[in-house]
């Protein structure tokens, strides 16, 4: 199965496709965890994307889309996974769909978590928050200012996403405000036994 997850920033699209790639057996691809590896390894793309990401903007297309295109085609994702903050953007909506086509896939299923504005910014202070006291190292962008810029990017370049998927057929909107269980509950739900 290939599925995206879709929403804003604090929507909670880390936290379920963690657990949903768990219980189906599927590779979680979180372009965000992949940049923020790469800053830490101090590779070229590390490099690049460094102050961007600390900012709150978007890194470029050409380089997620080059990060995503080589990951795919690994063998361990060709049961299916799961994509977490690709795509952003309409240009990388396309690059993927013409990656899947040329592989002879298809996406199964977008899953839109959608969730209150006004409860981002206090999602995020909270994983700052907790992150803080289990001793971690909070992220460079988990701060109110990066977040409007995170949300500004969101709203300009990803939401539009929602009609593209839409339009396709495969748009899947999900309570991103009810508790972490129940929205799994209602992923769970929405896929069925596929
Ligand atoms: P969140 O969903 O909480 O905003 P992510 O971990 O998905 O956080 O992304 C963190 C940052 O990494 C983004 O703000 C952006 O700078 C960069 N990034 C991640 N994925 C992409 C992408 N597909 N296109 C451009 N930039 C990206």
């Amino acid at each position: 199965m290939k599925l995206i997850l879709l929403g804003p920033p604090g929507a909670g699209k880390g936290t379920q496709a963690e657990s949903l790639a768990k219980r189906r057996g599927l590779i979680q691809l979180s372009t965000g965890d992949m940049l923020r590896a790469a800053v830490k390894a101090g590779t070229e793309i590390g490099r690049k994307a460094e102050a961007i990401m600390k900012s709150g903007g978007l890194v470029s297309d050409e380089i997620v889309i080059g990060i995503i295109a080589d990951r795919i085609s690994e063998p361990d994702c060709a049961n299916g996974f799961i994509l977490d903050g690709f795509p952003r953007t309409l240009k990388q909506a396309a690059a993927l769909d013409e990656l899947l086509d040329s592989k002879g896939t298809i996406l199964d299923a977008v899953i839109e978590l959608k969730v209150d504005d006004a409860a981002l910014l206090s999602r995020i202070e909270n994983r700052a928050r907790e992150t803080v006291a289990a001793g971690g190292t909070v992220r460079a962008d988990d701060n109110a200012e990066a977040l409007k810029t995170r949300l500004m990017a969101y709203y300009r370049e990803t939401s539009p996403l929602i009609g593209y998927y839409f339009a396709q057929g495969k748009l899947k909107t999900i309570d991103g405000m009810a508790p972490i269980s129940e929205v799994s509950r209602q992923i769970d739900a929405l896929l069925g036994d596929a």
